[in-house]
């Protein structure tokens, strides 16, 4: 099965990384997103960080714009009509991905596979929706896209050998390193990152220490790149908080209920990073 054109759903944080790495990798792709606007966001972070590439001489100007110049913008999923591949990447809600899943099969030619980025929520339900689950995978990229090495492709119940090499192939293609897990909630990354992020929530709230404390304490002490709390900033806290929610009713363990304040932040929009406001404050 040989994948030549790919459509990604979503120019968010994520699918407009995993257009720039598809189009780096000399893919044709579509990029998706329910208006203008949303793409041309997306497509803006794209060339900010080819441009940073080009000023840091990793890439030429000319590279710059050969890979720009391989992804074309869609408001309109009926351009799915003629890819090898879709990788959606909208937001993290059940209902959504069903939804656009359902189209997809309608509209995508019948080799097509139907991937998505979803960071939790179970592949084989997504799957069930469609007339091709055989072809429906999961394709878990990480943040940020274009830096991260890994992704963790998950199988579906009935997803088939073939779609699986596919999507390792592909992955390699991308200069990245495929890990293979089953279809459980939170998979492996979700099931072990949230939790841990979801603990540090629950110390702030009950005032264990303060937030650059808890960063700190993770940083220095366990020598990770970055605090809990920032990483949560960056992933997105309407994010975080939705792939509690998907181990909670998945696993049914009271271990895994979301922290009051992450809700409460969800809900006073303040989402991290992307909204401005999260733990911290941003620009
Ligand atoms: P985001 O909010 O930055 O982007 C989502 C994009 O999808 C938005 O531009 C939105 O307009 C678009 N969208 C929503 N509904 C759509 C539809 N019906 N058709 C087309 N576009 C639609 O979110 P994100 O952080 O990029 O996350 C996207 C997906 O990737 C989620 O499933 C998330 O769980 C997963 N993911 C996120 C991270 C992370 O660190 N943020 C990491 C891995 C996986």
């Amino acid at each position: 099965m040989e994948i030549k054109k790919v459509m990604v759903i979503g120019a968010g944080q994520m699918g407009s990384g995993i257009a720039q790495v598809c189009a780096q990798a000399g893919f044709e792709v579509i990029l998706n997103d329910m208006k203008q606007a949303f793409y041309e966001r997306g497509i803006g972070v794209i060339t900010k960080n080819l441009t940073r590439d080009v000023e840091k001489g990793r890439k030429t100007a000319e590279q710059k714009e050969a890979i720009l110049g391989r992804i074309t913008m869609s408001v309109d999923l009926n351009d799915a009509k003629d890819v090898d591949i879709i990788i959606e990447a909208a937001v993290e809600n059940m209902e959504i991905k069903q939804t656009i899943f359902k189209q997809l099969d309608e509209i995508a030619p019948s080799h097509a596979i139907l991937a998505t980025n979803t960071s939790s929520l179970p592949i084989t339900e997504i799957a069930a929706v469609t007339k091709r689950p055989a072809q429906v995978i999961g394709m878990h990229y990480m943040n940020p896209v274009p830096v991260m090495k890994l992704v963790e492709i998950i199988r579906g119940l009935a997803t088939s050998d073939e779609v699986y090499q596919a999507v390792e192939n592909m992955t390699y293609q991308l200069d990245k390193t495929p890990v293979e897990v089953n279809d459980f909630p939170g998979f492996i990354s979700n099931r072990i990152l949230m939790p841990m992020i979801n603990e540090a929530v629950y110390a702030l709230y009950e005032g264990v220490a303060s937030k650059e404390a808890i960063d700190d304490v993770m940083k220095m002490g366990m020598n990770h790149p970055m605090g809990p709390l920032t990483l949560a900033d960056f992933i997105g806290l309407d994010t975080c908080l939705y792939i509690m929610e998907v181990l909670h009713d998945g696993l049914g363990d009271s271990k895994y209920r979301p922290c009051p304040l992450l809700r409460k932040y969800v809900a006073a929009g303040w989402l991290g990073k992307k909204s401005g406001r999260g733990f911290y404050e941003y620009e």
